[in-house]
């Protein structure tokens, strides 16, 4: 069968050129870089250099970089690293209601363990207004943690603003840029951040290996206590050929950023067009422009998500729907909520994200397939008057 996959938000295929990067690091290179000898000098060196590879793709410094295990331990690590290193200045942390899991049950975390934590809330096209985190700044204040694009619906925050209210403030600043970091050009000094979570499964590098930026002179209590690796401040034998991957594919991203961007945007106003003029009573949610660009997100009135997706993926189409699927109870997406999508209207919420090397002859088999499977599934729900050609709301 044809597969198409647009799941690029939750995961991407490794490189063939990563995977060649990195296979050297596990049978030549595979000394310990915290070792003197020959094989740890190698080890060293690669890590080194891939250092130097993700802090200028941000305009950072080498030593400003620390190696995690991915997205969810740079959050961690940025968020409660904080908390703990400033709580004699203060308990509260600002933070969006739109975050990934690894930010929001971090704040849910701290939240039991006596911080107080403000959740800013978004408009309809899931944003937050830079005001509203001036507002809730109070001289308790010690971090303002929020994420750069969003992963469900991809809007666009407005970071650099936040951040230029942080710094004015004298308050640290996170952003988890997760979605964004190899699509979206980041530079720390435009964006005024002094913390920002990247990981290398959403960029075609491997898995289980991230990294975190952190301003030099930031301080963060570690989570990991062991060997004086990444200076003290995450300790555990660096993975090599992790890192060495991801800085790989940070390189191949950085490279051709622009041409993808502008493939990707084609791309998802194509699908756009085409979801919107094929089905009924469809939202197209996100912001409509600032958002990550091949990125679409929909509700599709009368039917749940999480049907769509298997539905597609009978047809070799890998999508995602907007609920916490994890959990197994289809519950809507907190994001959707926020943005004031009704419980009932959230639940037929999917997820369409698109990557380099997907096609339009793609796009069009898509919007070929997804039609009649809404049509059928519509004809199965019981909000949905059959042969008026419009649902009946309950
Ligand atoms: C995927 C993701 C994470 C988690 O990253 P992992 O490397 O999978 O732990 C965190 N934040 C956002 C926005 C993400 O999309």
């Amino acid at each position: 069968m044809k597969r198409v996959y647009f799941d690029h938000s939750a995961t991407t295929p490794v490189l063939p050129e990563v995977v060649e990067a990195m296979i050297p690091c596990y049978t030549k290179f595979f000394g310990n870089a915290s070792e003197p000898h020959t094989p740890g000098n190698e080890a060293f060196e690669l890590l080194h250099k891939s250092r130097e590879v993700i802090a200028n793709a941000m305009n950072a410094k080498p030593e400003e970089i620390i190696f995690t295990s991915g997205g969810t331990e740079s959050d961690n690590l940025a968020i409660k690293g904080v908390a703990e290193s400033y709580v004699e200045k203060g308990d509260h942390i600002i933070t969006s209601s739109i975050e990934h899991p690894a930010v929001r049950n971090t704040c849910k975390y701290l939240e039991k363990v006596g911080y107080r934590v403000t959740y800013i809330p978004v408009d309809e096209n899931a944003v937050v207004n830079p005001k509203d985190v001036e507002n809730a700044i109070n001289d308790k204040t010690i971090l303002i943690s929020i994420i750069h694009a969003n992963n469900v619906v991809g809007s666009i925050q407005p970071i650099a603003e936040i951040g230029k209210i942080s710094k004015e403030r004298g308050i640290i600043f996170h952003t988890d840029a997760v979605q964004s970091f190899g699509t979206l050009k980041i530079d720390i000094e435009k964006l005024n951040v002094d913390l920002l979570s990247m990981s290398s499964h959403k960029l075609h590098g491997p898995k289980g290996v991230g990294a975190l930026y952190k301003r030099k002179k930031i301080e963060i209590t570690p989570l990991m206590h062991g060997g004086e690796h990444e200076k003290g401040r995450r300790a555990g034998t660096e993975n090599i050929p992790g890192i060495v991957g991801f800085a790989k594919a940070v390189e191949i991203a950085l490279n051709e950023l622009d041409k993808k961007v502008k493939k990707l945007r084609e791309l998802r106003e194509h699908l756009v067009k085409g979801v919107l003029k094929g089905i009924d009573d469809v939202l197209y949610v996100g912001h409509p422009k600032n958002r990550l660009p091949g990125h679409a997100s929909f509700t599709i009135k009368y039917i749940e998500g999480e049907s769509i997706v298997l539905e597609l993926d009978a047809k070799g189409i890998a999508i995602s729907s907007g609920s916490a699927c994890a959990s197994l109870k289809l519950e809507p997406s907190h994001v959707l909520l926020a943005m004031g999508i009704p419980p009932e209207i959230a639940q037929g919420s999917i997820r369409i994200s698109m990557g380099r090397s997907n096609t339009k002859e793609e796009v069009d088999y898509f919007l070929e397939v997804l039609p009649p499977i809404v049509e059928r599934l519509r004809e199965m729900s019981p909000l949905y008057k059959k042969g008026s050609g419009k649902g009946v709301r309950s």
